[in-house]
């Protein structure tokens, strides 16, 4: 069974989703959506991606580029069994998505309340079996939930606290920041721990975040308090055999986010992507109760594999969550910790 993926907006997260559901054996990508003849929408015509226009006062302007349009986005979600939608958030959707009765994915943008279903592939995959509306949870989000998810399941947590060093921007956004300035968010917790909890509603996690003038990861510096007593070694081998996760360190010349990046552009992932989120191994470290490490995220790409498996789940293309999580990320050359 090949699943049709209509994806309507095509930006940073919206062409890294069309690549992955290209990936799969069982999917194809039955359209993407945008407004105008941007770049990327030369690219995706390039790449044989059908291009529709998010409206009809669009088309002209495609035209006029010579880009050639299939139709709508209207028309598009008749001809597709699933749309993940990558605009940025509150675009307003959901009422066609309704209208159109087709199942729909949103992203990290949007607030739980719209779909009242938050998604990780670990945690949610058997919630999500079926389901109509999903929110794949925002890249820090994701971050957090796949180091600690396994914590939980294996020893135990009381307590997290989590501190968000934040990217000011993605690396093509010329228009954000800071640029030279270190700006703290002053909302104690950040709106990071509550979306967490979206997913793990029994987790007691706090949150503080801080912009900073870079645009490569984000990073998280992670405290946790166990409900048992346990080694370091004993926490790396749960993350070993934990999904979507990869170890780093400074013997191997990573001191920093830069060398995150470029050891993926090494890798030959595309666009230089990370999906897996990277764990210093060095950082890792046991006081008593008290468990401290240092974890990267490339904002621009962890959530994509997630999307993957989402539509797998409410598709019901898998029953079995790790089936579908192992062929996700054989299909993208992720990391394998289950061989
Ligand atoms: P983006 O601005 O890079 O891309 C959005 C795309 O949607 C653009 O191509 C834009 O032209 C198009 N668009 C805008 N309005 C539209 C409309 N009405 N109809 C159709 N297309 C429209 O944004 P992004 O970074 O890809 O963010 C998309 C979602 O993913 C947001 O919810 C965001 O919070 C979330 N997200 C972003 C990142 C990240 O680091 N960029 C990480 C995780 C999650």
């Amino acid at each position: 069974m090949t699943v049709r993926v209509a994806i309507n907006g095509y930006g940073t997260i919206g062409k890294r989703v069309a690549e992955a559901v290209s990936l799969q054996e069982d999917m194809e990508v039955a359209g993407v959506v945008k407004r105008s003849p941007t770049f990327e929408a030369f690219m995706a015509v390039e790449w044989a991606l059908p291009l529709y226009a998010a409206s009809k006062e669009n088309i002209k302007g495609f035209e006029d580029a010579g880009l050639p349009v299939e139709g709508t986005v209207e028309e598009l979600l008749d001809d597709a069994d699933i749309v993940v939608d990558c605009t940025p958030k509150k675009a307003g959707y959901k009422e066609l998505y309704q209208k159109k009765k087709i199942k729909a994915i949103w992203q990290g943008g949007e607030k739980h309340e719209l779909t009242g279903l938050s998604f990780n592939a670990y945690p949610m995959y058997e919630k999500a079996y079926g389901a109509d509306l999903l929110r794949i949870v925002s890249c820090n989000t994701t971050g957090l939930i796949r180091t600690l998810y396994p914590l939980m399941q294996e020893v135990g947590v009381k307590n997290v606290l989590a501190t968000m060093i934040r990217r000011g921007a993605d690396p093509w956004d010329s228009k954000k920041g800071p640029i030279n300035a270190i700006e703290p968010v002053l909302k104690i917790p950040s709106h990071h721990g509550p979306d967490v909890r979206s997913v793990l509603p029994s987790l007691d996690i706090q949150t503080t975040a801080v912009a900073v003038p870079t645009t490569l990861m984000h990073l998280h510096s992670v405290a946790v308090k166990l409900a048992k007593d346990v080694s370091a070694d004993d926490i790396l081998e749960i993350w070993d055999n934990s999904p979507r996760l990869m170890f780093v360190d400074a013997g191997m010349g990573i001191k920093s986010t830069a060398q995150i990046m470029e050891l993926a552009k090494d890798m030959e992932r595309s666009r230089g992507d990370l999906y897996e989120i990277a764990i210093w191994e060095d950082s890792v470290h046991v006081v008593g109760d008290m468990l401290y490490y240092y974890q990267a995220i490339h904002q621009e790409s962890d959530v994509v594999p997630e999307n993957i498996d989402a539509i797998r789940a409410m598709l019901q293309m898998e029953s079995d969550k790790m089936q579908s999580i192992e062929r996700t990320d054989r299909a993208m050359g992720i990391i394998n910790p289950y061989e």
